[in-house]
């Protein structure tokens, strides 16, 4: 509804109209909403921004319970510790949620950009922060065409003071993953960090500053691969925000108790003003919009003051919205909507792209338990000694090794070495301790002697494989072995 349209109605019956407000420089200063979704979401970005937060801070036998210490090369998860070798079990965790992302994706659309993603949430955080501070869309709005005054940069330095310091401390949570989590606030809030942990944490709150503060909707728009690429996963049963154009069309103002022949959009533009990518979701299903809901909420509060049926926009699929799409339905069944809820398909077939994705999902969840299950929590590496190939020690022949042992686990452990050799008629002795004690996450590099007679058995070769092996004292099962050759004189 255009302002002078409205303004030809009785106050009483006038519903706020207000356009995107919008700066010089374009910039969308999105109005406030409330209703189910925006609830919705309230919820779960505070959720988010909490365990974000909070995880670096809960500790498992003493230490952090997360941490990923990529100088020592170790992530560790609880009672887990992830050495370079088991990345592939990263890799399936990846790829398992990125499969189930896709699965929920083909049934309820960009649900992840609305609710959980962290852009989304730490621009919606930004936002409050910045109603807080410059109040609402209609007072920044013009805040941004008011000539520069006392008040207007004590509320812009109040904004920017607060997202830098929110920007930080988002910085400070970030490198809590990569580092002992309960010093670095203290050290950077009192400069007293590393250079090169100063340099991470404010690399982060300059991204978190740019990203949620400036460049907001811009990254969903233009930065982000994912709003690109999901609408392939969609399909005609695929939940996204949509508008029944069916029933709102065509559009116009009224009364609220006036009976017309127009559709139910009474074209109040509220579904712009608060689309934070500042989109109109009447023009049908786009790329831009990150289904927050927002729009959802709006056009429901107006339906219930012009006493319509709610969610002429909607959460719906192509297939429910089907039996009213015909736009160019006569007039008569059009205006039918306002009293009477539209009618919907419910389709449970599976469809093939889900099948698809949760075998995936599945698949890479059974590699990685398999993956996890079956990890070694020895490393073992045998080297021999490259000086001397063998040694003649009166009727004994000595071969030499280096070997670097680690445990991976998180207690320190006893383990025995020993040797298989694959030449029964040789009796090959091991002339160093065969025991060892490791720390957790250490790794040793141990010098070990192999003896063996000279005798008829032997004289005929110049060379044996033989296997070493290690074992847990504790847990025998627990044990790795690693093939290398002993050596002969040659006849
Ligand atoms: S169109 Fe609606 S759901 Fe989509 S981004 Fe805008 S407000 Fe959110
Ligand atoms: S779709 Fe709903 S919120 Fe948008 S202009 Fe029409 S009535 Fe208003």
């Amino acid at each position: 509804m255009s302002a002078p349209e409205s303004s030809r109605l009785p106050s009483s019956q006038r519903i706020p109209i207000v356009n995107v407000s919008s700066s010089p420089s374009g910039k969308i200063h999105v109005r406030e909403q409330y209703g189910v979704f925006q609830r919705i979401r309230k919820y779960s970005n505070t959720l988010l921004i909490a365990v974000f937060f909070l995880l670096p801070f809960i500790t498992y036998q003493g230490r952090q319970a997360i941490l990923l210490d990529v100088t020592q090369q170790q992530f560790f998860f609880f009672n887990i510790t992830l050495w370079p070798q088991d990345f592939t079990i990263l890799a399936w965790m990846f790829m398992a949620a990125a499969f189930g992302l896709f699965f929920v994706t083909v049934y309820w659309g960009r649900v992840w950009c609305g609710f959980l993603c962290p852009q989304t949430a730490w621009t919606a955080m930004f936002m409050w922060i910045e109603a807080k501070a410059e109040g609402n869309h209609h007072h920044r709005a013009a805040l941004d065409k008011a000539p520069l005054s006392a008040s207007k940069i004590r509320k812009r330095m109040t904004k920017h003071c607060l997202w830098a310091l929110t920007a930080l401390m988002t910085g400070c949570g970030f490198m809590g993953y990569f580092m002992p989590a309960k010093d670095l606030y203290i050290d950077i809030f009192t400069f007293s960090s590393g250079f090169w942990t100063g340099v991470w944490v404010w690399f982060f709150a300059l991204c978190t500053y740019i990203n949620a503060g400036w460049m907001r909707e811009m990254m969903c728009l233009h930065c982000c691969p994912y709003s690109r690429f999901q609408a392939v996963m969609f399909d005609s049963n695929t939940k996204t925000v949509s508008y029944d154009a069916a029933r709102g069309e065509s559009r116009g103002p009224r009364k609220r108790s006036q009976s017309t022949d127009l559709g139910d959009c009474v074209d109040c533009h509220l579904c712009v003003d608060v689309c934070p990518t500042g989109i109109d979701i009447r023009n049908g299903l786009q790329y831009e919009c990150i289904n927050c809901g927002a729009c959802v909420d709006a056009c429901n509060q107006t339906m219930e003051k012009f006493g319509y049926q709610p969610n002429l926009i909607s959460f719906t699929s192509e297939n429910a919205l089907k039996p009213t799409s015909a736009i160019l339905a006569p007039q008569s069944q059009i205006t039918q909507s306002h009293t009477d809820q539209q009618p919907s398909i419910p389709t449970k077939k599976l469809p093939l792209k889900a099948l698809g994705y949760a075998s995936a999902l599945l698949i890479m969840c059974v590699l990685m338990v398999v993956d996890l299950a079956n990890r070694s929590l020895i490393q073992l590496n045998v080297i021999r000694d490259r000086q001397t190939l063998y040694r003649e020690v009166g009727e004994f022949v000595e071969n030499s090794y280096q070997l670097k042992i680690r445990n991976k686990t998180q207690q320190p452990v006893n383990y025995i070495i020993g040797i298989d050799s694959r030449h029964p008629g040789c009796d090959l002795t091991l002339i160093t301790d065969n025991k060892v004690h490791i720390q957790p996450g250490e790794q040793i590099e141990y010098p070990v002697t192999l003896r063996c007679k000279q005798s008829e058995n032997t004289s005929a070769m110049s060379k044996q494989t033989i296997s070493f092996y290690i074992a847990d004292q504790a847990t025998p099962s627990n044990k790795v072995s690693q093939d290398s050759n002993f050596f002969w004189p040659s006849n």
